[in-house]
């Protein structure tokens, strides 16, 4: 009986007699059931949903994911506690987690050819942490990318526990090119002599190089973290290369360009493996997210796909193209151009800082991040990503049109009305575009 799942799981009469067919799980994303039972809150996620479909999505960090993603995060797992690991579970009833939570580890090791994967860390900033428990003592020196030069919060800010737990020691990106500076790190390795040097950024457009930081790490005698929060995606289509060979452990996130749930995972080979394990639990987590898991093992799944890997090629070719059609516009670009999903603008000579002209996107419905320039001396910029655009089918010829919707928003100033004819141009291209194939760009709200 070909019934919707929702309707199905809604209808159902317990105790109906004689054998049937295999019936749809009762379960499922269902928002028109939300939308009669909590008007209120259904008002909010439709405003949400019309925001994401509206607008250009721009924000380096964020994509949109499949719907099998998003069915396995609104399955029954959701309803299930599962502190430890699989076959090792302080709770019962474990069976399904455990299965989902091997499929998770099989698929991730799979997938960027590391012998150990830890798929329980809740996000990013998660698995960071989890990887300093497992390879630090307080007080330990760390060397990591300055915040002023695209590092992360957990790479030693002082609002972070990473920067009250650890004396990190700054490295940076060349003011004059926006490369790491390989000599500066070389000379600061030699002189700090730290347990760890983290490799990785929040806005960084170029590929480290992970055979030199290896080198340079193993010089003074320190492990290597690769915190790949943004890359990963790429690394796993095949578009940027992979630190799995030389990291003692890379951190990643899984809700970036590799487009599943909101979430972290570790990578690493079979030594750390067990210390790992135990950072994340018992020490910095208890109950591990099985719905979440489960859709991290259908995003794995996905990303294993030839087209995802053609989809990651897509994503640099139009980071590339956008990055180009904004140097056109007068923009600058931070190292000159793009090897990832990812692109620095400098909008002064627009006479704009990167607050500003965020601010005048925003308001044409262009949505981006600001983000420091790595010049060291505060300037702010514009930081793009390409992942989402690109999943909804977006190809160079729309990173041109992008673009100059962009310089023109930039140069409107704020004047409501021109902003909102803007909007307007921004609507009609963006909802040309369907956020994940098979959903239809303009599905009406609940
Ligand atoms: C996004 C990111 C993180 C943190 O991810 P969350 O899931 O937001 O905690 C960590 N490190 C880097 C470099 C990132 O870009």
């Amino acid at each position: 009986m070909p019934t919707a799942a929702a309707d199905a799981g809604a209808t159902a009469q317990p105790g109906t007699a004689g054998p049937r067919a295999p019936r749809e799980p009762a379960y499922g994303p269902s928002a028109g059931a939300l939308g009669r039972q909590d008007p209120e809150l259904a008002a909010v996620l439709a405003a949400e949903e019309r925001r994401q479909a509206e607008g250009l999505q721009l924000v380096a960090a964020e994509n949109f994911t499949s719907p099998a993603v998003l069915a396995a995060l609104a399955s029954p797992l959701a309803n299930k506690y599962a502190e430890g690991y699989p076959d090792a579970r302080h709770h019962g009833g474990c069976e399904a987690a455990d299965e989902a939570e091997r499929i998770a580890v099989r698929r991730a090791c799979a997938l960027f050819g590391a012998e150990h994967a830890n798929v329980q860390p809740h996000s990013g900033s998660s698995a960071v942490l989890a990887a300093y428990a497992a390879l630090l003592r307080p007080g330990d020196a760390v060397l990591a990318l300055g915040l002023a030069y695209g590092g992360h919060l957990t790479h030693g800010s002082p609002a972070n526990l990473s920067g009250r737990c650890f004396g990190f020691t700054a490295y940076r990106t060349d003011p004059a090119t926006g490369l790491i500076d390989y000599d500066q790190l070389r000379d600061l390795a030699r002189r700090v002599r730290p347990r760890a040097v983290v490799c990785g950024s929040i806005s960084y457009p170029r590929h480290p190089d992970y055979a030199a930081f290896r080198e340079i790490a193993d010089e003074c005698g320190a492990c290597l973290i690769v915190d790949a929060a943004h890359p990963i995606g790429l690394v796993a289509g095949g578009a940027a290369p992979s630190p799995v060979p030389y990291a003692d452990v890379v951190c990643a996130t899984t809700h970036k360009v590799l487009r599943g749930p909101r979430g972290g995972m570790l990578l690493c080979g079979a030594e750390p493996a067990e210390r790992i394990d135990r950072a994340v639990f018992p020490f910095t987590q208890s109950g591990a997210q099985m719905h979440s898991i489960a859709a991290k093992a259908v995003a794995f799944g996905e990303a294993a796909e030839a087209d995802f890997a053609e989809y990651t090629g897509r994503v640099v070719m139009n980071a590339r193209a956008l990055a180009g059609a904004l140097a056109e516009r007068g923009a600058g670009i931070v190292t000159g151009g793009t090897d990832t999903h990812l692109i620095v603008a400098d909008p002064a000579p627009l006479r704009l800082d990167g607050r500003a002209a965020k601010a005048r996107l925003a308001a044409a419905g262009i949505v981006l991040d600001s983000c420091a320039l790595p010049y060291g001396d505060g300037r702010r910029g514009l930081r793009l990503g390409t992942a989402a655009v690109t999943t909804q089918g977006m190809g160079p010829g729309e990173m041109d049109h992008i673009a100059e919707l962009c310089a023109l928003a930039l140069a409107e100033g704020p004047h409501p009305e021109a902003a909102g004819r803007l909007r307007g141009r921004v609507r009609e291209l963006a909802t040309a575009f369907p956020r994940f194939p098979g959903i239809r760009a303009d599905m009406p709200p609940p």
